[in-house]
């Protein structure tokens, strides 16, 4: 599979780069995962909306929603071949409120989440884990038919029971990385420290840190997180239109 960053940022886009979105391509399938702030100019740049089949959505905050609504708008209005008839959009429907805007004439229909069970969506098989997080949130594990390669998507999280036993053998995460080590105060993110830990104890191959801040070194950033991780555990930044084959 071949994973695309389009938006990197946690909390509002900057310096022309959205927040949390990545694409996931296989088959000629394309799976979106969330769609923050600006993602979806930086998602016209790597290909047409239209040529999406389904989205993936993790919680209903901003910089992981922003741009849905005008997906939708995309989707109803710009001249093109749409891929399918209408994009299916993927949520946890406990939140009614948020999840029944997922509908949108022409363009999106609305689909629940299945927590209780893997789903499939395309070639990939997906399952879940509830993160701990203001609002109901939930990492997702991405397996593609054929390939032993499993992606990790921490969502937004901060260090939570379980966590660790589902990251545990993928062969690469995405890590909510908000915070500096010394941040303060309330943390609903993981911070560099705790990304380290959380890829040292988790037998992954590749760790890219994501939701990444809008503001400070993100060169210290990655110092923070390199300085006690395993030799053997590759290390990104996250970054527009970087792609990682799996
Ligand atoms: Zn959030």
């Amino acid at each position: 599979m071949k994973l695309t960053i389009i938006g990197c940022l946690g909390g509002y886009p900057a310096n022309g780069k959205a927040t949390s979105c990545f694409l996931l391509s296989s088959h000629n399938f394309n799976l979106l995962i969330d769609c923050g702030s600006g993602a979806l100019l930086a998602l016209q740049k790597v290909i047409s909306p239209l040529q999406l089949d389904a989205v993936v959505l993790t919680h209903f905050h901003a910089d992981h929603i922003a741009d849905v609504g005008v997906l939708q708008h995309f989707w109803q209005l710009a001249p093109g071949d749409k891929k399918v008839p209408w994009l299916p959009i993927y949520a946890s429907n406990h939140d009614i409120e948020n999840f029944n805007k997922l509908d949108w004439p022409y363009s999106t229909r609305k689909q629940a989440l299945n927590f209780s069970k893997p789903m499939e969506i395309g070639p990939f098989t997906l399952s879940f884990f509830k993160t701990k997080h203001p609002v109901e949130t939930y990492a997702v594990r991405i397996k593609e038919t054929g390939n032993q390669n499993e992606l990790v998507y921490t969502a937004d999280t901060t260090i939570v029971s379980g966590l660790n036993e589902f990251i545990d053998g993928a062969h690469t995460v995405l890590t909510d990385t908000n915070f500096f080590a010394n941040q303060k105060g309330p943390r609903w993110h993981l911070t560099t420290t705790e990304t380290t830990d959380l890829a040292n104890n988790t037998h992954v191959k590749q760790v890219i840190l994501t939701h990444i801040p809008p503001f400070g070194d993100l060169d210290k950033l990655k110092y923070e997180v390199a300085s006690k991780l395993m030799p053997n555990i590759k290390l990104d930044v996250a970054d527009e239109g970087a792609i990682y084959e799996l």
